[in-house]
């Protein structure tokens, strides 16, 4: 080991967990203490004010101006009693983080002194320059200025001294530079074509609220091994390092004893995410070592993705506490299970029913098998489109290797589902047969387990898995926004129901009965839908042959993939919802184009230097040392006797001469290669030649480093090794 690999990992292993003081009361009572949730609206609004904000937040009513102010002052007042001077309008930029500018709450009082001011004005709307975030040519800078505008569905809270207010950004001309504007879009779109297929079966329903239960996996890294791999530190995951010689096979990691180092990061994180009104409540190890997983209970899908977007950050900053950094990236070793962030997403109403469970009675169960073959429906036709809403250059890692779900989007849906939809597709019967004297109804249709509630039959390779109550889309990746997967699922979806209601609604209007009319189109939606289910293993090389046969997208590159966004059917699908024009969609690939040159970009040069800086110098001064013992051999040997000696010696020597010269060419030619990228002008082209010409390279590259570091003396290995990385802890 290097001088240096030694101390630090020394150092690693010889760190005790740091211990953590939970608070004096219970989790139920520091829950949302650092959120302006409605018990404090209660507590510091005026009751007219409070009743005006609510009937915001519940009903989507228009945000009063006028009270505007009386809302910022009751914030203020709580925000000041909790130490907190600054505040800051807190948004999801097209980059996969959360932007802030912080303001003091300081004003001149002109008197010479300062007060503390904080008006309706702030609170409500904030100018904020578009043209330094990823924008994809909305704008330019000369244009006018973007604005952030507080989003009410989302509580503001505080971070150390700073409130935070949850804002959407948009262009002065419309356009959405963000997350959550289209999210925001496609949920009230969701909602509302599900709330009128809903009145077919219950008139009484007022709202539908869309759901999102998140899974959130990522590995940890102690400190000082994560700042002795530059590759970790620039670009989030290891770009050479051979496996070490245990890895994941035992499967002893998944579900074992959480290591006390880990367990007090969690522990303070999960206190930290309660008080600011995260549910937290599943922990445990994942697969790979060192990779952990935690889950809140499910949430409205605004506010899950904002709390989503806040747990990551509050990761990134606790893991510093407790010595480690946290790998958000989805692929950060090769050759061990990356991390991806399930997608529980399902509807449900205003008075607790889930759309997408099943129920008691006939009529509750033609509920249920409407929302679900709708949704099967709209996965279908938009396959591509869900696919592209979670790629990205680090997710194509995961996506299609053997570990995660395949880069083709199917659905799972176990064999009892699939067995009541096959019935219903082959039965011929559309009535509602009454029981007896009683009120209850029967369809015909069998009766549906209760057993589906925990859907036991899991197809861990399932993309879009039905798991009995609700969808678990498992293809996004751990770093991502889940807004991308949601403003597609939501909005798909939306589009779907708007289509089933008039389908519906034709048949009714020329006499057939409601409940026949439904079924009728069930019926036909189930046989048209039939190519998105799978239940097979969607890790196998039949499925992708079938897979194609049966019309589904098989795109595997990740530019390409991108094009789904920009489909005549897409276009269509998100200007009918209201979600995005065809402009913003536009602008939005070109940041997605371009992201995915600058990550491939970043990640070549970070190799190229890591390669004439670590790897190549560390091999040679090995290679001379072997060299300088052939010839001492030797002078001490005969001839034919030291070539005998020295033939292992010879053999590594001649290894190292090459696996050093096919390093040297080709991160020469990924040079030119980039040179010849770099001057395509079309963001699209440029990232396809990134793609197809460089990414390529990379691996390649890396396949005669990871020989290097299998046959070089470790005690000259300067970078950490795999087995340092994923065990020391
Ligand atoms: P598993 O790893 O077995 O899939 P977890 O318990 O880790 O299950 O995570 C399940 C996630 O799904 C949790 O976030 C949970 O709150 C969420 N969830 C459960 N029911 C629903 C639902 N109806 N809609 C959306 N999310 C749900
Ligand atoms: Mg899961």
């Amino acid at each position: 080991m290097s001088k240096l690999r030694f101390r630090v990992v020394e150092k690693a292993f010889h760190k005790k967990p740091i211990e953590v003081t939970p608070p004096s009361e219970r989790p139920s009572e520091y829950f949302a203490k650092y959120v302006f949730n409605r018990e404090k609206m209660f507590k510091y609004l005026p009751s007219k004010v409070y009743a005006k904000l609510i009937d915001v937040i519940d009903n989507g009513a228009a945000l009063d101006r006028s009270i505007a102010d009386e809302v910022a002052a009751g914030m203020k007042k709580w925000a000041v009693e909790l130490g907190v001077t600054h505040y800051t309008h807190w948004f999801q930029p097209l980059t996969e983080g959360t932007a802030e500018k912080h303001d003091a709450f300081v004003e001149h009082d002109g008197k010479g002194g300062m007060l503390e001011e904080f008006s309706g004005k702030l609170l409500v709307q904030q100018e904020a320059d578009g043209s330094s975030f990823p924008n994809g040519g909305v704008r330019n800078t000369f244009e006018a200025r973007g604005y952030s505008a507080w989003d009410p569905s989302s509580p503001v809270f505080v971070v150390d001294d700073t409130l935070c207010i949850p804002t959407v950004f948009i262009a002065y001309t419309g356009e959405s530079l963000d997350y959550k504007a289209p999210l925001l879009k496609a949920i009230q779109a969701v909602t509302k074509s599900a709330l009128d297929v809903m009145h077919y079966f219950d008139p009484s329903v007022k709202k539908i609220i869309s759901y999102l239960g998140w899974e959130q996996e990522y590995f940890l890294v102690d400190e000082g091994l994560y700042a002795a791999r530059p590759d970790l530190l620039l670009t989030g995951r290891t770009l050479m390092g051979h496996e070490a010689s245990k890895n994941q096979q035992l499967e002893d990691h998944y579900f074992g004893a959480i290591p006390p180092r880990v367990a007090a990061f969690m522990k303070d994180l999960e206190i930290q995410a309660l008080e600011l009104g995260i549910p937290v409540k599943t922990r445990h190890n994942e697969v790979a070592p060192n990779q952990f997983e935690l889950a809140p209970i499910y949430e409205e899908c605004n506010l899950a993705v904002d709390h989503n977007m806040l747990i990551m950050s509050l990761m990134r900053k606790i893991a510093r506490n407790h010595g480690f950094r946290v790998l958000l990236h989805e692929k950060p070793f090769k050759g061990v299970n990356g991390s991806g962030k399930h997608n529980n997403w399902s509807l449900g109403t205003d008075n607790g029913t889930l759309l997408m469970a099943p129920g008691k009675t006939s009529e509750e169960n033609l509920r249920f098998i409407t929302f679900v073959v709708n949704t099967l429906m709209a996965v279908y036709h938009h396959n591509g489109l869900l696919k592209a809403s979670i790629m990205s250059a680090t997710n194509a890692h995961r996506l299609g290797a053997h570990e995660a779900p395949p880069a083709i989007i199917s659905s799972f849906l176990g064999t009892q589902l699939s067995k009541v939809l096959d019935h219903l597709e082959e039965s011929t019967n559309n009535e509602l047969v009454a029981l007896g004297d009683k009120q209850s109804m029967r369809l015909d249709i069998p009766q549906i387990p209760e057993l589906l509630i925990d859907n036991t039959d899991r197809n861990r390779t399932s993309p879009f898995a039905f798991t009995g109550n609700r969808f678990e889309f498992r293809a996004p990746g751990s770093e991502a926004n889940c807004a991308s997967a949601m403003i597609a699922l939501n909005a798909a979806v939306a589009e779907q129901l708007t289509v089933f209601k008039k389908d519906v609604d034709a048949l009714i209007e020329k006499g057939e009965p409601k409940v026949s009319a439904i079924i009728q189109v069930i019926r036909q939606y189930i046989k048209e839908c039939k190519p998105i289910r799978f239940d097979g293993n969607g890790y196998s090389d039949e499925w992708k042959e079938e897979a194609l046969r049966r019309g589904l997208d098989c795109e595997t590159s990740c530019p390409l993939i991108f094009d789904n966004y920009l489909k005549p059917e897409t276009i269509h699908m998100f200007e009918s919802t209201g979600v995005m024009n065809r402009k913003e969609l536009a602008a939005r690939n070109e940041v997605k184009w371009e992201m995915y040159t600058k990550k491939i970009q970043i990640e070549a040069r970070v190799l190229g230097d890591l390669v004439m800086n670590h790897v190549v110098p560390v091999a040679i001064e090995y290679q001379t040392k072997l060299i300088d013992n052939a010839y001492k051999m030797k002078s001490l040997f005969p001839a034919d006797e030291a070539a005998v000696l020295s033939a292992e010696n010879l053999a590594i020597i001649k290894e190292i001469a090459e696996h050093t010269a096919f390093i040297k060419d080709h991160v020469d030619a990924m040079v030119e290669a980039r040179k010849v990228a770099n001057r395509i002008t079309t963001e699209r082209e440029k990232a396809i030649a990134y793609h197809d010409n460089i990414a390529p390279m990379l691996e390649q590259i890396r396949y005669h480093i990871d020989k290097l570091e299998l046959i070089v003396d470790d005690q000259m290995w300067t970078l950490p090794k795999y087995r340092e990385l994923l065990f020391v802890r």
